[in-house]
């Protein structure tokens, strides 16, 4: 089989760099890494070095890049059809919608273009919901530590201040909690909360997993005080736990009236969804709520063809997770610096007591992409796809990083 030559990039690192210097918002702190391609779980930058990628576009390469049926079906469907707005029906969003209830065990469907926009939504029908059961019952629970998005919604609910700070005053009626802590659950709750949101391992806040317990209880005092539980599975969902979804870990499951999903959804093109049971869609009615671009002909056929690759990859994420996780652990003994490792199926951060920045750095110089979050905690978001040999290839990276480290056996 012959490949088509790759074209070569069209302009150099320095003229990229220079570019966004003067014509972007400075919001970002890239990393000084200009990316042209990449192939199964490399990419290479624009001049041609290769770097094995675990962070995956922050979780959202779930295939890897240029992955041949996702090609397949993005040339095919670009020719036929991208985008018919929601005027019209397309053949894809019935199906995507009964494979999202399929696999989630929830019911009805809204397809947005992003997880900050599902989790705006969801906020509408935690709010709806308040208005039609009650007076005064607008209020919202959601952790500490958490994070659910840069809107001011979706920040009103982002329980870190450094998100929120510059951009009060924020939707009020939102309380929050300490995760993992029950008795604190017990007392937040009242007549007053309309719903909670959770993210059963928080991603952003540092890869922290929720107990079963507190799912349970969270459970029991939402329908105790009649509030919707939202579960927020755009990070740690649709497949990366290593089951569809991260509340299908727990036995027995404790079921969400809704979930919010995104970043894997279509691997790369932008698709998000709110999956509700009955009681919780019922919440928006005709006109509440809507999206111009919200679940496109081509992202939504992109996240049909996923998820039939995907059924066939879930015990090959738990099994190559779980020699990730087993293999960081190793490491991790040997270095008084590392504190923890957490996480579930090809979802895991390294917690330590020094920051990761540089070293984020230094195993890009060895062709390891990684990031850091909550400036000490190394997070591995790999494709789904990865073999035993990249995390081996992985993980001897990041020893070589550790032991330059200060407090490491010489
Ligand atoms: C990334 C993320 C979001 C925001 O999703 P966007 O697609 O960036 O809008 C919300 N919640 C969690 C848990 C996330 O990881």
């Amino acid at each position: 089989m012959t490949s088509d030559p790759v074209p070569l990039p069209s302009l150099t690192a320095d003229a990229v760099v220079d570019l966004e210097r003067q014509y972007l918002l400075q919001n970002y702190s890239r990393y000084p890494l200009v990316l042209h391609r990449g192939k199964g779980c490399h990419v290479y930058d624009v001049n041609g070095a290769r770097y094995l990628d675990f962070i995956a576009g922050i979780g959202v390469n779930a295939l890897g890049h240029a992955h041949p049926r996702i090609v397949k079906v993005i040339r095919e469907q670009a020719a036929l059809l991208i985008h018919s707005s929601n005027l019209y029906y397309h053949q894809y969003q019935g199906p995507l919608a009964k494979k999202l209830a399929e696999t989630s065990g929830l019911e009805r469907t809204f397809f947005t273009n992003s997880g900050t926009e599902a989790m705006e939504g969801a906020m509408k029908m935690i709010r709806s919901h308040g208005n039609k059961s009650g007076t005064g019952k607008h209020e919202i629970i959601s952790l500490d530590n958490s994070f659910h998005g840069r809107t001011l919604g979706a920040l009103s609910i982002t329980g870190q201040a450094k998100y929120r700070q510059d951009f009060e005053p924020l939707p009020p009626a939102v309380r929050f909690v300490p995760a993992n802590n029950v008795e604190a659950l017990e007392t937040a709750f009242s007549d007053s909360t309309a719903g909670m949101v959770l993210e059963l391992i928080q991603g952003e806040g540092g890869i922290y997993p929720i107990s079963p317990e507190y799912q349970r209880k969270a459970r029991e005092l939402a329908d105790r005080y009649n509030a919707l539980l939202v579960f927020d599975e755009i990070q740690c969902g649709v497949g990366r736990p290593g089951t569809y979804f991260a509340y299908q870990r727990t036995k027995p499951v404790v079921m969400p009236d809704v979930i919010v999903a995104a970043k894997p959804l279509a691997c790369g093109l932008p698709l998000g969804a709110i999956v509700a049971n009955e009681k919780a869609a019922a919440t928006i009615g005709p006109g509440m709520h809507g999206s111009t671009f919200g679940g496109s002909a081509l992202a939504c056929r992109v996240a049909l063809e996923f998820f039939d690759i995907l059924e066939g990859l879930l015990p090959s994420i738990q099994q190559v997770g779980g020699y990730l996780h087993v293999m960081l652990n190793e490491l991790a003994r040997k270095h008084s610096f590392v504190k923890e490792v957490r996480g579930f199926g090809l979802m895991i951060g390294v917690e330590m007591e020094i920051p990761g920045k540089q070293m984020v750095l230094d195993a890009m110089a060895e062709g390891l992409l990684i990031n850091c979050t909550h400036d000490t905690v190394l997070r591995f978001l790999p494709p789904y796809i990865i073999t035993e040999r990249d995390v081996d290839t992985a993980v001897k990276v990041i020893g070589k990083i550790f032991a330059k480290q200060k407090g490491s056996p010489a």
